[in-house]
């Protein structure tokens, strides 16, 4: 049966980044079918109830700054907050919340239901429908057709999803839900890359049988951050502690003692994991001189006992992972109430994609999440929102709209993911951003939401908020420029103790706050004055701070724009560029960059084949 109303896209799949897709292109006006296998399990988070993080609370505020969910989302769902990194640079400040996964779905699924052009139907997809080289809608497991010509595909883990625990395994997208054997089946006779990936979870714990008094107490932190830029302390549920225990020897010989039984070293999963979250088996094989490894046990909500034991994700047999857990000070009568597993799934080579996120042979299809090869709800989110955006602008008959790497975070990952490809769960840092000093989590909202609103999908709320906030910035910049303090006055009495020297001639309030020695803060204490609005003072007091390393990486960006940006045209026949290796020539035709920038980012590309492309380009003109 055709299904009796048309769409302009269609998101297959609720989780972090199909959420995002289908919040955004309906914000952006568009007919919007969000179809997934159980509404009950929109916004799960599958894994770890946390989020943010180092490099992830940047694509968390991207995010935020464009009008997603996420952040509003962790600050109603947020049970701990803190500040990573909070004594080193802006840029690598990290938010970190750990989240009541109940409220966390719960606000997430609110705002779907209340979004605006957007329809909810629970189904699984089982098949596209598509028509020279189009795609034209979806059929459901029923056989029901759906038509949009955009649908956002965003399943997961699901796709031949096949759960490890021990040498035993069976079909599963996550623990409780079924897999999507189906469409994975019928993606695999589309002209697409396919392979395997695994990623894994601990075991989950009653709170009730766990020896606290034994382990060390992790406090959020105080004042508590908030995650969204537009977001309130006061919307925060009650907050409460993790805490933090270790391995010991005695559980790493119980691993040793049973690697022979673990699926991953029996050669029984083919799929590569995470190599930044690996499996507690991996970790005592790969440093095996180490006499134990944190354990963080973070509670999974207020209104459950559960909790996550961050640090001993696991695909031992039920038996070895209870030795494991009751060798752990505080666990030693722990009670598991969700085994462990390791989950292996398909994932589609990402350098088949655009960078707005749609596939390079079907039109109007797009890949977001960790199909694209990620792990991570934030790497989903950020890439969901993006396709989102996209789809609806097609749908618009509107340009593709990607952030490049000196935008975004975002625009680092897919740059990363469509150039490079993955051959393991890809998960963000900050390492990755060559721009660190310009993509703050401070600033995401200064660098995306103006470009969010013209695209349509921020909406009139956060925009005027964004508009007053950047015009206080600006005032009070402008203040601290325009006002001077004289030696020998009060405030100069004040700060000369702060400054360890008196203050021998007049200064700007600006050029006091560049002194490393003061901060807003203190100048402002001393002045009686200043803004009340921490989010406008921080920013105030970064841009003084760390003007001259920003203006030099601002320079350097525009010298490596102005050829950066030059396109690559789709048709170019590089069989014709004298002078490029086989190599290269080969990964170019691959590959098929869109600019020269891009180009110069795939591994292997040098600068010198870069300049034989732009002696190219220029003689084609
Ligand atoms: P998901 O959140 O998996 O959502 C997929 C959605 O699609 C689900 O709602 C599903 O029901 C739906 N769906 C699938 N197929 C269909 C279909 N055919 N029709 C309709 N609906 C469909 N991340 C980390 O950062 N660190 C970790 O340590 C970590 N460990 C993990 C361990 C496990 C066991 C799992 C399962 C995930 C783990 N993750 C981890 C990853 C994290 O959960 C994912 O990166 C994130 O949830 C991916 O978001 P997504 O939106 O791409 O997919």
């Amino acid at each position: 049966m055709d299904f009796p109303k048309r769409f302009d896209v269609i998101v297959i799949g609720g989780g972090h980044a199909g959420t995002e897709a289908a919040l955004a292109a309906a914000r952006m006006g568009v007919r919007t079918l969000l179809l997934t296998h159980n509404i009950e399990t929109l916004g799960q988070m599958s894994c770890n109830p946390a989020i943010g993080g180092i490099g992830k609370s940047h694509l968390v505020k991207e995010i935020d700054a464009l009008d997603g969910a996420m952040a509003r989302a962790t600050d109603l769902g947020g049970i701990q907050f803190r500040v990573l990194n909070s004594r080193k640079g802006p840029a690598v400040r990290a938010t970190r919340a750990q989240a009541d996964r109940i409220l966390y779905k719960a606000a997430v699924r609110d705002m779907l239901e209340n979004q605006p052009n957007l329809t909810l139907f629970q189904q699984a997809a089982d098949d596209l429908i598509v028509a020279g080289g189009q795609v034209k809608g979806v059929v459901t497991q029923m056989g029901l057709k759906f038509y949009a010509e955009q649908v956002v595909l965003t399943a997961g883990t699901f796709l031949g999803g096949l759960i490890h625990i021990g040498l035993e395994n069976y079909s599963g997208g996550r623990a409780g839900d079924p897999p999507s054997i189906r469409l994975a089946q019928r993606l695999r006779e589309l002209p697409l890359r396919v392979d395997r990936l695994k990623t894994g979870t601990p075991p989950r714990i009653d709170a009730r049988t766990v020896d606290f008094s034994v382990m060390g107490v992790q406090p959020g932190d105080t004042p508590t951050p908030v995650m969204s830029y537009l977001g309130n302390v006061s919307q925060h549920p009650r907050q409460i502690n993790c805490f933090i225990t270790h391995t010991n020897e005695r559980t790493h010989d119980i691993i040793r003692a049973n690697l022979d039984r673990s699926p991953m070293y029996a050669g029984v999963i083919e799929g590569v994991g995470p190599r930044y979250c690996p499996s507690i088996e991996d970790k005592v094989v790969r440093f095996a001189d180490r006499d134990g490894h944190q354990v963080f046990i973070e509670p999974e909500g207020l209104t459950t006992h559960e909790l996550y034991p961050n640090g001993i994700s696991t695909s031992l047999p039920f038996d070895v992972q209870l030795q494991i857990v009751n060798s752990i000070r505080g666990m030693e009568n722990a009670h598991i109430v969700r085994p462990g597993y390791a989950i292996e799934y398909d994932f589609f080579n990402p350098q088949d994609l655009q960078a707005s996120l749609e596939t390079k042979v079907i039109n109007g299809l797009f890949f977001a999440g960790q199909i694209n090869g990620t792990t991570g709800y934030e790497e989903a989110g950020a890439q969901g929102l993006l396709a989102g955006i996209n789809a609806a602008l097609r749908a618009q008959g509107k340009d593709s709209w990607s952030p490049r790497r000196d935008e975004a975070y975002v625009g680092v990952l897919v740059d990363d993911l469509i150039t490079q490809g993955t051959s393991e769960p890809y998960r963000m840092f900050t390492s990755r951003a060559e721009y660190r000093l310009i993509l703050r989590e401070d600033n995401a909202d200064l660098r995306l939401t103006e470009i969010g609103y013209r695209l349509g999908v921020v909406g009139e709320e956060r925009w005027q908020a964004f508009c007053a906030k950047r015009e206080a910035i600006e005032l009070e910049r402008q203040r601290l420029k325009d006002v001077w303090i004289q030696p020998n006055s009060d405030v100069a009495q004040q700060l000369e103790p702060l400054m360890g020297q008196p203050m021998s001639r007049q200064n700007s309030l600006e050029e006091l706050i560049r002194r490393p020695e003061l901060d807003y803060a203190k100048v402002m204490q001393a002045t009686g004055d200043g803004v009340s609005d921490e989010q406008v003072a921080e920013q105030v007091e970064i841009e003084i701070k760390y003007a001259g390393y920003i203006d030099r990486q601002l320079e350097e960006i525009e010298r490596l724009r102005r050829s950066e940006n030059m396109p690559l045209p789709q048709d170019m026949d590089y069989d014709q560029i004298g002078g490029l290796s086989n190599e290269i020539r080969s990964k170019l035709k691959n590959i098929r960059p869109s600019s020269i920038g891009q180009a110069g980012r795939i591994p292997g590309v040098t600068p010198a084949a870069v300049s034989l492309l732009l002696v190219h380009l220029k003689k084609r003109q």
